[in-house]
């Protein structure tokens, strides 16, 4: 048996056999009955057909014979026997699947040009990497791609995999997967606070799990722990399925603070009252969902409103044309009728270039370069791509000013770094608004917020707050953003600190510039469902918070236990102190003092 520690970012237990996805190269590693083996091979002879019928056209389309010889090299390649015939052998040899197969002859081959003398020859990788690309492409024709594969995995399985970007987690079949674990992450990450929604148990940070486990391998995560267990003895695995008839998944208690742990052992859901501290303070806590159907969930667990709906998850899977006007109106509307008279934010679409892409765009890309080539998280994304692609926008907002009859709506914008983008957002929206009227339909009126996620927004908190109608910090990325970390990338991720005095003082500056400008205020990153850290952010003046549902009863007990004076104090001394740890160590005492943290 073998064990690996990661970071647990999904509580629960989950057992089963690994599929292994390398999603940078779209590579997908599964074991394979051997009754399926010569189906698999078919897969294999029916790509190099399909291969060779393009290649074909594509010499045929071209201008000059000399230019249609450029791809002499690869119709060879398509016909020589260290290509398919072995990646063929090593289906039935190893009893994998054909798209593994073929990544090892790919691996092994690209490492026999890479070492040959011959430019010309070592050039030939490029021929191969289109080769193998179109081969790969052509192993799930007709647009099924490696996410209509993974469905059809028998079940149980353990998602391994190098990443796992939300659109394709939000697609797949979660009854088939038990849990999954990741190379890379941090509790940010995206998926894993879709992990949480869904109650899927979720390990990552792994750094090199896909490297290290072998598809079919029995795996045991526990998404509380953070670790993976390897081929665990029979006993092990008895143990843990009994645990997951009996609990099935649940929710962490567990604090940032590591020596530490909650003293709750049983967290009810709470009733809608208002929630107040000891000195009768009232803090409203509300939820982040992704889909609309987590409402209700939201709702059982206390959830006073939903504070963030992530919209950009309505777009996983699918083009964006066809998330039209009225699909996205009955998403809203439903999303308002099962939470009125809550409000309800939506955030509008929090997307990239890539994530933007259709399955199509992706896959061409794909095989043209053999690789994906992954693109800035700083680049292109969220308001300013919507902004660019204007239609989109107007369309969602008028799905969104449409919808806003039918209960207390607001929007908000992400990714703002600035009032120029703020206002240029709002003559979209009035755009929208001038377009539903035009057609004979009445617009309703929305609040229009904006998200502090960039440092730029956060320094100029005070002009933002000046045109619009609430602030929300979106601590997730003001924290990657201020301290230059991507929360994707494993190598980094450890230098993503909540407690950095920088990031207290951003937001203490975006606290002060809301109470001036006389702006509601939210927190609506992950940040707040550490009890610890919500404690600080109390201390720090912060009443209203935004998070993942399954941690809501916990913070609404953790909330009633407190005292704001006793936490100001807390705070002031906070943020005098230099380092994170520092920090990390007043609050743990601070808190294990009055109780509501227990030693470990
Ligand atoms: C955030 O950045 O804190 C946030 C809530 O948005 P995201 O969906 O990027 O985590
Ligand atoms: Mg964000």
């Amino acid at each position: 048996m073998q064990r690996l520690s990661g970071i647990g970012v999904s509580p629960g237990i989950g057992v089963g056999r690994a599929v292994v996805l390398i999603q940078r190269a779209q590579v997908l590693r599964f074991s394979i009955a051997s009754t399926n083996v010569d189906a698999e091979i078919a897969r294999l002879d029916a790509a190099r057909r399909r291969s060779a019928e393009q290649l074909d056209r594509i010499q045929g389309r071209l201008p000059s014979r000399d230019l249609g010889a450029l791809f002499d090299a690869q119709r060879l390649m398509l016909d020589d026997p260290m290509l398919l015939p072995r990646a063929a052998s090593i289906v039935s040899e190893q009893q994998v699947n054909a798209e593994w197969a073929l990544q090892q002859v790919f691996d092994h081959l690209g490492a026999i040009f890479a070492a040959v003398e011959d430019p010309y020859l070592r050039e030939r990788t490029g021929d191969l990497a289109d080769v193998v690309g179109r081969l790969r492409m052509n192993l799930t024709p007709g647009g099924a791609g490696f996410r209509d594969v993974l469905c059809q995995c028998e079940a149980p399985c353990v998602l391994v995999a190098d990443e796992l970007p939300p659109s394709v987690a939000g697609q797949l079949d979660w009854t088939i997967f038990q849990a999954f674990i990741t190379n890379a992450g941090s509790r940010t990450y995206h998926t894993a606070i879709l992990a949480r929604s869904l109650h899927v148990p979720a390990v990552v940070g792994l750094h090199d799990a896909t490297d290290r486990i072998a598809p079919g391998t029995l795996i045991i995560v526990d998404g509380e722990e953070g670790t993976v267990c390897l081929d665990p003895p029979a006993e092990q695995v008895q143990r843990a399925m009994a645990i997951v008839d009996r609990v099935g998944s649940g929710f962490s208690r567990t604090s940032r603070t590591r020596t530490v742990r909650l003293k709750a052992d049983t967290v009810a859901a709470h009733a809608l009252a208002p929630l107040r501290t000891l000195d009768g303070v009232v803090i409203r806590v509300e939820a982040n969902v992704g889909f609309s159907g987590e409402a209700t969930f939201a709702r059982s667990q206390g959830a006073e409103g939903i504070g963030l709906f992530r919209s950009e998850l309505l777009l996983a899977g699918r083009p964006a044309d066809e998330l039209t006007e009225d699909l996205q109106y009955d998403v809203y509307r439903h999303l308002l009728e099962d939470m009125r008279p809550a409000p309800v934010t939506v955030r509008t679409f929090d997307i990239d270039e890539d994530q933007l892409a259709t399955g199509e765009q992706q896959r061409d890309t794909l095989w043209v370069s053999g690789y994906e080539v992954p693109r800035s998280r700083l680049g292109l994304r969220s308001i300013r791509l919507t902004l660019k692609r204007r239609e989109l926008l107007r369309t969602q907002l008028r799905a969104l000013v449409r919808a806003a009859r039918h209960g207390d709506l607001r929007v908000m914008f992400p990714f703002v770094s600035g009032v120029e983008e703020l206002r240029e957002a709002r003559s979209v929206l009035a755009e929208a608004r001038e377009e539903v009227s035009a057609r004979g339909e009445v617009p309703s009126a929305l609040g229009v917020g904006v998200m502090i996620e960039v440092p730029s927004a956060a320094l100029t908190a005070d002009l933002l707050a000046a045109e619009c109608d609430f602030l929300t910090i979106g601590t997730n990325d003001l924290i990657q953003c201020c301290l230059a970390v991507d929360r994707t990338d494993e190598r980094v991720s450890h230098l993503y600190e909540p407690l950095h005095p920088a990031i207290l003082r951003l937001i203490r500056h975006v606290r002060r510039a809301a109470a001036r400008g006389t702006v509601p205020l939210s927190v609506c990153g992950e940040m707040a469902s550490d009890p610890a850290v919500l404690a600080l952010l109390m201390g720090m003046g912060l009443v209203q918070f935004s998070m993942t549902p399954a941690a809501i009863p916990l913070a609404r007990q953790v909330i009633q236990e407190l005292d704001t004076r006793d936490l100001r104090a807390i705070a002031h001394r906070a943020l005098k102190l230099h380092s994170a740890p520092e920090i990390e160590q007043l609050l743990t005492d601070a808190l294990t003092t009055r109780r509501i943290l227990e030693r470990h």
